[in-house]
């Protein structure tokens, strides 16, 4: 049996090498299509197991977790409003909501999701109060992806984003490009280090393509 410092050594180890390969994936994730993510994920289940222990051994170091001020906000709502959760994770909304929770990801990490791609979710036009991106804007169809937000939410619906705060180049070159593709900036807090948390309101169809900024 391994020593106690051989065995803390590599424990230690195999945390990094699993953070190297979370901050791998999810590179990818964010510098490819959908298409190209559900692939990857299709020809490598490992991965997106690995994917979701980084990201949660991730999200766990932050002060606060977005998601969970995602489902504060949605409490303080009626809970007749149905939601819309993009790249749904582990479903933390839909099992912590009463609301009806359509969730969406490329691979079924709990019975609740619907698995798709978030640029072609199985919803009709117009049927969803709220639309969330937790952490899930990823990809770089985001154009693609926001136009189907945009479809599937009722004229003045809600779209939150919660993403990694160095992920935006831009901020108002993107508020911009949501204006494009007609959502509102109804609040924004970008004081967290960790993440922004934007509030939109759906204010009619997308007016310009291409959007840029994103
Ligand atoms: N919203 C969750 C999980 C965020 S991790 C939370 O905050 O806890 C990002 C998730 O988006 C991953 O589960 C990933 O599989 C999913 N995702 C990335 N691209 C996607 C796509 N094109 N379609 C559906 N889900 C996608």
């Amino acid at each position: 049996a391994p020593s106690g410092r051989s065995a803390a050594l590599r424990a230690r180890m195999e945390e990094r090498l699993l953070g190297a390969r979370f901050r791998y994936i999810n590179q990818q994730l964010y510098t490819s299509t959908g298409q190209e993510a559900a692939q990857l994920f299709q020809s490598d289940p490992e991965a997106f197991e690995i994917y979701h222990r980084g990201f949660t051994q991730q999200v766990g170091r932050w002060p606060e977790n977005p998601v969970h001020r995602i489902v504060r906000y949605l409490r303080r709502r009626p809970a007749s409003l149905v939601v819309a959760d993009f790249g749904c994770g582990d479903c933390k909304i839909a099992s912590s909501v009463k609301n009806k929770v359509h969730s969406f990801d490329l691979v079924p990490l709990s019975p609740l999701v619907t698995v798709c791609d978030m640029a072609k979710v199985p919803l009709a036009a117009e049927s969803v109060d709220v639309a969330v991106f937790c952490l899930a804007l990823m990809g770089t169809n985001l154009q693609e992806i926001l136009e189907e937000a945009n479809r599937v939410l009722k004229q003045g619906g809600t779209l939150m984003v919660a993403e990694v705060a160095s992920r935006f180049e831009d901020i108002r070159a993107f508020m911009n490009a949501m204006g494009q593709l007609g959502f509102k900036s109804v609040s924004k807090d970008l004081s967290s280090a960790f993440f922004h948390l934007l509030e939109f309101a759906k204010t009619g169809p997308p007016r310009r393509r291409p959007a840029p900024g994103l």
